[in-house]
């Protein structure tokens, strides 16, 4: 197993850049917001449960996100390379990765970060909602939730992996091109 974690507040390109990667690399994605976006539209059992959370911006609780993450790690060959985009996202949800990843004799190989300012962040998100009209990006409200979620749950899991050596910043105000191309290099690094 090769894992990488892409992580970044709301807005930051994980979406656009993690495809990129998986044509790349090859990576299997565990993409968490899009799975859960994926069970509303298929209406599974959990769809009234999960809307309620995504659609207000929140969380959704862990037990189902471990669920989730669980099955479509356990459903591929042991020498899959994994892309976690969106997942961990909270200091709690790092500690399951953990244990989870060791069950497979595995780790987190590197953690790769997109930064972005707040002001760019809100830009990109208002112009998503009119080209993708997800929910969760429609009004102000929303999308103060999720930064604020993001600022409280998911930066202190940027610091914990900047303490711990693994985290490697992408700058991503850069274009498209310019963010994949800073992440292959630190991937091919981490593979060699
Ligand atoms: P964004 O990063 O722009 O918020 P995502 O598609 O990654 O977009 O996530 C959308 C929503 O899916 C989140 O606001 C949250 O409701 C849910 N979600 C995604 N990842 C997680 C996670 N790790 N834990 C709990 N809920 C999550």
């Amino acid at each position: 197993m090769f894992n990488i974690i892409l992580v970044g507040p709301p807005g930051s390109g994980k979406g656009t850049q993690s495809e990129r990667m998986v044509q790349k690399y090859g990576f299997i994605p565990i993409a968490l917001g899009a799975l859960l976006r994926q069970q509303m539209a298929e209406n599974g059992a959990n769809k009234a449960l999960i809307e309620g959370y995504i659609n207000s911006g929140q969380l959704v609780p862990d037990h189902l996100s471990f669920e989730l993450v669980t099955q479509l790690v356990q459903a591929q060959p042991s020498n899959t390379s994994f892309l976690f985009d969106g997942f961990p996202r909270t200091l709690a949800q790092v500690t399951f990765l953990e244990n989870f990843l060791k069950q497979f004799h595995a780790k987190t190989d590197g953690v790769i970060f997109l930064d972005v300012p707040s002001e760019i962040l809100l830009k990109r998100l208002k112009n998503r909602a009119i080209i993708e009209e997800r929910p969760d990006d429609q009004d102000d409200n929303k999308i103060k939730t999720r930064m604020h979620i993001y600022e409280q749950e998911t930066l202190p899991i940027v610091n914990y992996y900047k303490a711990q050596g693994e985290l490697h910043s992408v700058d991503g105000t850069q274009n498209v091109d310019e963010v994949i191309k800073a992440i292959e290099t630190i991937i091919d690094g981490l593979r060699s």
